[in-house]
């Protein structure tokens, strides 16, 4: 093999590989805190291309948006200005696990982030294909592109997406591609695995897309966002007011099934043409017919693809079925009758990189400067891709700066957990975020995510002194409502059930303060506004009052969650060295001694949640490095 020839160009602080959302967040974090960026990527014209649904958001995913928000990213601000239709989920939950969620204008998303990317300072974007790293003793020193030219770099965040030899099936026909009608790539793969590093392969599958005008929307029925809906971003001003367009519900049926049950065969994934794992949690049309065999309906949202679109994704019907027996099948669906394909549903298997591979910073365990992050970490959603992009661009930068790198607890924030999720557990089907996977998800609100993280984003230049001047402003207005309510007495709301004894109900509810009345579940803040004083909300945003309302109300259980994270702190803080011998220490059960040695824990907090160590394993661990026989020694 011929040396890498070397482009003549002072090297780069940071090469970002890929302009998903994952590249996004991560070259764009890099260049605002001041290095030299360049984003390499297949196709500039598609930076920010959402390859599958039309929407940012949804259960838990609301929450990763608002945080990257928090934090100085994009993908909430871009939202709020090319969604379609806005929605707050769940809200028949606790407030802790409300999530916004809107439909998206595709073209006018990709648009907007182009333009962000070409015009941020530091921030270069060059057409090209990364095809490995050049490593010299355990640390980065280049990227090597297509046709072996190597750009010399301290750092690189690879974010290549379902592109890395990826494969698309369509029934029988499968053939190459990074996903419909862009090239697959190649190189980085087995540039990593010639290092040492493991690679696995995952799949997912997308809806088809139909035209519009093939459809019978009047056999449909509308379904509409809020009508009062809330931004994902803190930075959207207070004028926000949306479109308001709708999507269009229809169902299958019977019929529909058993076309799809008589085409199963031809199905790649139920032939075994497919053997990589596909996500669970998001199946496929066929999936739902087998697995949910006793079911004679699935929902079916008809979503435009962006404003007076032409072009129809067709939610709830990821498919890899040969084009004919998605087509017979969706024909058979109220409304459909005579649709028209754009183009068929595919599914795609490609390779990812299994993060146990990562530290907590998502840079890798044997290359210094190397990060990884996004779908290649074996995720699934534009939203775990965007969180992932970001830290990893943070951590790049404050590498090539020699600044402290950042690193959220499971207690501060669902990146937090999704991040040590991705390096402590097996990642053995596509991860998406829920809101089951955070055990402090009172602390972890979609509201209060900038009261949570906007420090570490002032901190690291990702946010305006303008945004740290807001977040101040927000402080003292929750602060001073929370005061105020805890000594302002308000008369016991009528028709609300009072606190009195059986014996005394007779008798006039005496009233309560403000804070008291507020913990009830059942009363609301807007329910009790018209029996305060005239002037004693004036002046406080709706969003803050929101966030001191629900403090109020879950203080009792929030207080006990940070108890409970004060506890765990303990562990989280003592730190084990990745280069221990875990095999040598025979104490152990054998699971665990093989499971510690393959994750390399950074701490005992992060051994703790290994699946195959328990509580004993755990306190055998202790007691060892009370004996200093296990070396505290951290990662370089
Ligand atoms: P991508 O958005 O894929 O971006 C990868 C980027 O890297 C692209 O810009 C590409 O040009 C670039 N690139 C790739 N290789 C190289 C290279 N070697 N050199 C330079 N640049 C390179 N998510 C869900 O949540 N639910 C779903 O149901 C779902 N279904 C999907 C179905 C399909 C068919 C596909 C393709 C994706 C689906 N996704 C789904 C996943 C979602 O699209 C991804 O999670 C998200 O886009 C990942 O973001 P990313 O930034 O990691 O990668």
């Amino acid at each position: 093999m011929s040396s890498p020839r070397h482009v003549p160009e002072r090297p780069w602080d940071v090469v970002v590989a890929g302009g998903g959302h994952a590249g996004i967040e991560a070259a764009l974090a890099a260049a605002r805190m001041g290095c030299r960026t360049l984003m390499v990527t297949l196709d500039p014209a598609a930076i920010g291309r959402m390859s599958c649904n039309p929407a940012i958001g949804g259960l838990a995913k609301g929450h990763l948006v608002r945080e990257i928000d928090a934090l100085g990213g994009e993908m909430g601000r871009v939202a709020d200005n090319t969604g379609l239709q806005f929605k707050m989920l769940n809200t028949s939950k606790g407030r802790a696990v409300w999530s916004p969620r809107a439909q998206i204008d595709k073209r006018a998303y990709a648009r907007r982030m182009v333009a962000i990317v070409a015009n941020q300072p530091n921030l270069m974007v060059l057409k090209g294909e990364v095809t490995g790293i050049q490593v010299q003793g355990g640390r980065l020193t280049g990227v090597i592109l297509h046709h072996e030219a190597v750009l010399a770099t301290g750092a690189a965040v690879l974010t290549c997406g379902t592109f890395l030899n990826g494969l698309i099936h369509i029934g029988d026909r499968k053939f190459p591609a990074g996903r419909m009608g862009e090239r697959r790539s190649e190189g980085i793969t087995e540039s990593l695995t010639a290092l040492g590093f493991r690679a696995g392969r995952l799949k997912t599958g997308t809806c088809p897309r139909l035209e519009r005008d093939s459809i019978q929307w009047d056999r449909t029925a509308p379904v509409l966002g809020d009508a009062r809906p809330t931004p994902f971003s803190y930075r959207t001003p207070a004028t926000f007011d949306p479109p308001n367009e709708p999507s269009f519900l229809t169902h299958t049926r019977p019929e529909v099934h058993e076309v799809i049950r008589a085409h199963l065969d031809r199905s790649p994934i139920y032939g075994g043409e497919i053997t990589a794992v596909g996500p669970r949690y998001c199946p496929s049309i066929e999936d739902k017919v087998v697995r949910f065999a006793q079911r004679d309906q699935h929902a079916i949202y008809l979503e435009p693809e962006w404003r007076d679109a032409n072009q129809i994704y067709v939610n709830g019907f990821s498919t890899s079925l040969p084009e004919d027996a998605q087509q017979d099948a969706l024909r058979k669906i109220p409304g459909l009758e005579q649709a028209r394909f754009i183009r068929p549903g595919y599914a795609i298997e490609y390779d990812f990189i299994p993060p146990r591979q990562l530290q907590a910073t998502l840079e890798c365990k044997d290359v210094a400067g190397l990060f990884l992050a996004g779908q290649l970490n074996g995720t699934s959603g534009y939203e775990e891709a965007a969180g992932q992009g970001l830290l990893a661009g943070v951590n790049a930068a404050a590498a090539v700066k020699g600044r402290p790198p950042l690193v959220l607890g499971r207690d501060q924030a669902y990146l937090g957990v999704m991040v040590d999720d991705l390096i402590t557990k097996d990642v053995d089907e596509p991860y998406r975020m829920f809101t089951s996977r955070a055990e402090y998800r009172l602390l972890l609100r979609p509201d209060n995510a900038d009261l949570r993280l906007s420090r570490h984003g002032l901190a690291y230049g990702l946010l305006d002194p303008a945004d740290g001047k807001r977040l101040a402003a927000r402080r003292r207005n929750i602060a001073r409502f929370q005061q105020a309510s805890k000594t302002l007495h308000v008369p016991w709301p009528p028709g609300a059930p009072d606190e009195s004894t059986a014996e005394n109900r007779s008798a006039p509810a005496p009233g309560a303060t403000l804070a008291r009345l507020l913990t009830r579940p059942e009363l609301r803040l807007e329910q009790l506004a018209p029996l305060l004083p005239a002037d004693f909300l004036e002046g406080l945003p709706p969003g803050d009052l929101f966030t001191a309302e629900t403090d109020i109300k879950y203080a009792g259980y929030a207080a006990r969650q940070r108890r409970e994270a004060r506890l765990q702190a303990r562990l989280e803080h003592t730190p084990l060295s990745p280069h221990f011998d875990y095999a040598g220490l025979t104490a152990l059960r054998r699971e665990a001694r093989e499971k510690l040695s393959l994750v390399r824990p950074q701490t005992l907090g992060q051994a703790a949640r290994i699946s195959g160590v328990n509580p004993p394993d755990v306190a055998l661990l202790t007691i060892h490095l009370r004996r200093g026989n296990v070396s505290r020694e951290t990662l370089p």
